[in-house]
């Protein structure tokens, strides 16, 4: 039997452990902007109680601010009483979308995009060769690369063919453990160089890499738009694929993914490292062998990171292996980029406002080369950089290592 989550308290308990005390507030990235109570943690958690205890409607006006909410949980790392926005903010999203009137295309396109693509590898790996196929007609499509897949497409960076993942990459050294490598869904497609340097880094550390075939989506995407029950199917789907090899650690590049595995049961939950944390305390630095780089690197620290994994230091700790490198980081790394899963397609203008205080960071840094650990948002920034004309290399730190201890992605790994 998969092991068993224990049952939260209920969310009008939850919701009213709040204290009011307001000290979230000037943390809260939208608060920041609006500077409304109503888009701030305290205002959020105020409404949500009501809705929860029936005594305001979940109408147009309250969802509004519900939608707002970039579940960054940057108050949740701050509250002094340990309020649980971010299980808060999903449960009511997943209260309220049941009742909520979509328009059919809308529902339809949803479903089709969250449970008929995203999620099935099978089906992201057609899309993803249709996406490089249309990335590779960019020059010749001209006007067309504004529409349909087109226009995701020329949001993406260059896509790299998909390797067909073997299920052990056994390390040629002395053996240090055995760990598995979370693919997910994202990633697969639009980051084969992190997940392939990782690979490459773990083997040459003395580690065995495994990659469970069966292994599916984090449950992230459903579990944050409100729907936890698909989200469970997810993580059983996942625990059965990781439990059928003995591992010490599951190594997570994308720090949504991590986030999400860290709220699997326990057993499962207490394995699940960060790419960075697990290398940064791992052995074996001494005959890595890393190139210098004499180049300044801004590291850009992703929400979910910061505030619920709490590793946010250790990028910097896995970078400094690299000699010569000047790795700083960015001003204002304790507010969101605005890229928070689908939070840029369906906010765009609160996204857009804080895209560009990333932009002004990063000009600001002077790098030459932008480091993040998660893959939305290194395409978020790297859009926003490239529409305001600066040239600079947005990476994940654990691609910018692997180069500098010889890997070249030639994606028959
Ligand atoms: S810091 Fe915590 S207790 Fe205080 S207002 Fe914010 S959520 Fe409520
Ligand atoms: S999760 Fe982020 S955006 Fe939402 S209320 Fe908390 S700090 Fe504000």
């Amino acid at each position: 039997m998969p092991p068993q989550r224990k049952m939260p308290a209920p969310l009008a308990d939850e919701a009213a452990r709040c204290v009011a005390c307001g000290l979230c507030l000037p943390h809260c990235p939208t608060y920041r902007k609006t500077l409304s109570e109503a888009d701030s943690p305290r205002g959020r958690i105020a409404l949500m109680q009501g809705v929860l205890e029936r005594h305001i409607p979940a109408n147009e006006r309250f969802m509004a601010h519900i939608d707002l909410c970039l579940a960054c949980r940057a108050c949740e790392n701050v509250c002094p009483n340990k309020v649980e926005y971010g299980r808060l903010i999903n449960g009511v999203r997943g209260i309220v979308e049941k009742s909520r009137r979509r328009g059919v295309l809308r529902r339809l396109g949803r479903h089709i995009l969250m449970d008929g693509v995203a999620t099935r590898p099978a089906i992201m790996r057609l899309v993803g060769g249709a996406l490089r196929a249309w990335q590779a007609m960019a020059g010749k499509a001209g006007g067309l690369m504004r529409f349909g897949l087109a226009r995701i497409a020329a949001r993406l960076p260059p896509l790299r063919p998909q390797p067909v993942w073997k299920a052990v990459y056994p390390t040629a050294g002395k053996v240090r453990g055995k760990v598995g490598l979370f693919l997910g869904c994202v990633a697969r497609v639009a980051d084969v160089e992190t997940l392939s340097a990782s690979i490459f880094v773990l083997n040459r550390l003395g580690y065995t890499v495994h990659v469970p075939p069966r292994q599916g989506c984090c449950g992230a995407m459903h579990e944050g738009l409100g729907e936890p029950e698909k989200a469970r199917v997810f993580e059983e789907q996942n625990l059965r694929a990781f439990a059928a090899v003995n591992l010490e650690a599951v190594i997570s590049t994308a720090t949504g993914c991590g986030a999400a595995l860290k709220n699997y049961p326990q057993d499962f939950a207490g394995r699940v490292r960060d790419i960075s944390e697990f290398l940064a305390e791992a052995g074996g630095w001494e005959e890595a062998g890393t190139m210098k780089l004499a180049e300044k690197v801004a590291v850009h620290e992703p929400c979910l990171m910061r505030n619920v994994l709490h590793c946010e230091d250790k990028p910097y700790d896995l970078l400094r292996h690299i000699p010569g490198a000047s790795i700083v980081p960015l001003v204002g790394n304790d507010q969101c980029c605005g890229a928070a899963g689908t939070y840029f397609l369906t906010q765009p203008e609160m996204a857009a406002s804080l895209l560009a205080d990333k932009i002004e960071a990063v000009k600001a840094s002077g790098a030459r080369i932008l480091a993040t650990s998660n893959i939305g948002c290194a395409m978020h920034l790297a859009v926003g950089l490239k529409a305001a004309g600066i040239e600079i290399e947005v990476v994940h730190p654990i691609t910018l290592l692997a180069r500098q201890m010889g890997f070249e992605n030639d994606n028959n790994r």
